[in-house]
């Protein structure tokens, strides 16, 4: 049987009037199962009989077993879930002052190869499909009874090398009567597929784009994120720019800093000489320490004085707040402990 989390509300209702059923129909349909979280169609009293046995008989509303879940000192909550073959995903619910946001995964493990995290340490096996996307968010509102305000596309996966599903996946979380998560609280975060940013620029869509940067040099970031060999950087801040040109979308840099990689003042001069004039912003990221690398969390002296840095070159720079780092919540962490449990 066919997901029925598959289904845009635009496919839906042109399913259901093809079937003479009502334009409503579609959005009662949307509003039972997004808004009532009712995950059986039978009960779906103002929808016709007829109407609910055709669903029935066609779509399922199955969600993804919670294998496992840890909830952080600071209320950070990280799933483990389990799909229909079986594949481990995680994914992980943050709470912030401005709402709750959940990070979602977008392929089973992940062929990016960063050298300092965890997601590559499986490789990637298959991309996710639109459904369990938004399986995930309906999980883990399920479990928390919580309503999710914001959508990180910043889990295991490269979001870009799984566009079609991502997209298709925003459409359905963003449509109203169903999740209706605003376009711009979805912020889509990439190594820098280049040519697939100039393929989403011309989209126009109003969501944030992030770029884990973490590099200001090509010789640096070559070491760090292997995407760099195939696209260097002088070709993705071009890409950023006319990005920005287009939707008028300011762009996030994300960069981790890394003690005694790419953590000095000299980096910080680097990053902002590459990035200026720039409609941007940089959010330093502290890294959350994997027992398999060998790289450190920075230094928060050293953070502050390379945070000072930028600001004195009038650069706009956040610092991310640490989160659920009690509980492996860095990607890919929880997932490859337990295949490593698994394996032993
Ligand atoms: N492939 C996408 C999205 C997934 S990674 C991307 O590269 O952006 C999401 C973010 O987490 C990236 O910025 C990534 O570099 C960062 N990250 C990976 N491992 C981390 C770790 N151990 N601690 C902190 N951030 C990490």
């Amino acid at each position: 049987m066919k997901s029925f989390y598959n289904l845009t509300l635009d496919e839906l209702t042109k399913e259901l009037t093809s079937l003479s059923y009502s334009k409503y129909a579609s959005s009662q349909i949307y509003d039972w199962v997004y808004r009532k979280k009712i995950d059986d169609f039978s009960l779906m009293s103002n929808v016709k009989k007829e109407l609910r046995d055709y669903m029935s008989n066609t779509y399922s509303l199955n969600l993804p077993k919670i294998e496992k879940l840890e909830v952080s000192k600071d209320t950070t909550r990280k799933y483990l879930l389990k799909l229909e073959d079986d594949s481990m995903i995680e994914a992980v619910l943050m709470h912030h002052e401005y709402g709750t946001s959940l990070c979602v995964t977008s392929e089973v493990g992940c062929n990016m190869g960063c050298a300092f995290c965890a997601s590559g340490l499986l490789k990637k096996t298959r991309n996710l499909e639109t459904h369990e996307m938004v399986e995930e968010v309906l999980t883990v509102e399920n479990e928390s009874k919580e309503k999710v305000s914001h959508i990180v596309i910043m889990g295991t996966g490269e979001p870009l090398d799984n566009l079609d599903n991502v997209l298709k996946f925003i459409e359905i979380v963003n449509a109203p009567k169903g999740l209706e998560i605003g376009i711009r609280h979805i912020t889509m975060s990439t190594c820098g597929i280049v040519p697939k940013i100039y393929e989403l620029a011309d989209m126009n869509l109003q969501i944030n784009l992030a770029i884990s940067l973490h590099a200001p040099t090509d010789d640096l970031r070559d070491r760090l994120m292997p995407i760099n060999k195939a696209y260097k950087l002088k070709e993705l801040i071009e890409s950023v720019d006319y990005y920005f040109k287009k939707t008028g979308r300011r762009i996030t840099f994300e960069y981790l800093l890394l003690d005694g990689v790419n953590d000095s003042l000299l980096y910080a001069d680097k990053l902002a000489d590459l990035i200026r004039g720039l409609n941007c912003c940089v959010n330093l990221i502290p890294y959350n320490q994997v027992s398999e690398f060998k790289y450190k969390t920075a230094k928060d002296d050293n953070v502050n004085a390379f945070y000072n840095q930028l600001k004195r070159r009038g650069i706009n720079v956040t610092k991310r707040r640490k989160m659920g780092d009690d509980i492996d919540a860095a990607c890919g962490q929880l997932r490859s402990k337990h295949d490593n449990n698994f394996n032993n």
